[in-house]
């Protein structure tokens, strides 16, 4: 068992302590949000009053906050100050590249193990204990988190050095915003020239139009049952979380000097999306835009 501290019990963190809790691990929780840190006390956590109360005797010090800069407050204000020298420091929210290693250089100097490392999967994973992990960090640390993320996830792969969870997570779903704009103007264009949905399914996940965004998240209803598009595309992942993926992935292309083809036009057509207010449904919700389009 370990002292596990857990800050940013939202939509994915709450989960995730509540799973550490399950695993028999002591996890002190905090959230500013009142409610998010009632709902863990009733998962099993120890509420604390503040994040640097949370860190004080932990072994163990989990974020899951919503951006970089978020990340960069908490490490720089609460988490380096007062945390055991020599904690395990482990941050899953999903952050720009440059703001991961700087906080991962800043524990490193103090004198924590540390490690990035962002999740795939959506809030139901983060409840079930089924998530992906991309870690970022030394061999080292990354054998001292494993047994600690083993606790929320089911599949957990060491991407390099500090940064690299986050550098594979945006390139995935720089990827994958890219690829499901593809697919949903395949069907889009089956439509027009007659050919059923459940045809070009059947033909293109056998042949060489397939993708997992096809496979797994069809963003046209019909074909495959569990996609968010036969649920009047409920997330899933929604439209605004892929738009600020996306925004992070263009970031680094420029900031790295990466050419950009594709991905400014999909992070364009996504902040149209989010802009006509379909921000909270799923991203394959371009599949019901693309067919409505004249
Ligand atoms: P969320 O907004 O639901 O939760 C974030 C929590 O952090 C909130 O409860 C907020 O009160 C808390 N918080 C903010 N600043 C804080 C501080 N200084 N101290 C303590 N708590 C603080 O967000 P979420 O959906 O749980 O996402 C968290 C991260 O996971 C994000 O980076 C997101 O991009 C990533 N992610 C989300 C999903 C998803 O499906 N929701 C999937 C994969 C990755």
């Amino acid at each position: 068992m370990s002292k596990i501290a857990f800050i940013g019990l939202g939509n994915m963190g709450g989960g995730m302590a509540a799973n550490q809790a399950k695993a028999g691990h002591e996890v002190v929780a905090f959230d500013l949000a009142a409610a998010a840190l009632a709902k863990a006390k009733g998962q099993g956590c120890k509420a604390a009053a503040s994040g640097a109360e949370a860190v004080k005797d932990a072994e163990v010090v989990i974020t899951m906050l919503p951006a970089g800069q978020h990340v960069r407050a908490v490490y720089t204000g609460e988490v380096i100050p007062n945390a055991l020298k020599g904690a395990l420091l482990i941050d899953c929210s999903t952050i720009d590249v440059e703001s991961a290693r700087a906080v991962g250089a800043l524990a490193k100097d103090a004198g924590f193990r540390f490690a990035d490392a962002p999740v795939s999967g959506g809030i139901m994973a983060a409840e079930a204990g089924t998530l992906t992990f991309m870690v970022g960090g030394s061999e080292a640390d990354f054998a001292r988190a494993r047994p600690v993320l083993e606790a929320m996830g089911r599949t957990i792969v060491r991407a390099g050095g500090p940064g690299s969870g986050q550098a594979a997570k945006l390139c995935n779903n720089l990827m994958l915003a890219i690829s499901m704009i593809g697919v949903a103007e395949g069907f889009a264009l089956a439509e027009r020239l007659g050919l059923a949905a459940q045809s070009l399914f059947d033909i293109a996940s056998k042949s060489s139009g397939q993708s997992w965004a096809m496979t797994s998240h069809c963003p046209v209803p019909g074909p495959v049952p569990a996609s968010p598009a036969n649920r009047d595309y409920e997330p899933g992942f929604s439209t605004a979380l892929m738009l600020k993926d996306l925004t992070l992935a263009i970031q680094a292309e420029e900031a790295s000097g990466a050419p950009s083809v594709l991905g400014r036009h999909a992070q364009q057509f996504y902040q149209g999306l989010a802009e006509r207010g379909l921000g909270g449904k799923d991203y394959s919700v371009v599949g019901r835009e693309l067919s409505a389009r004249r």
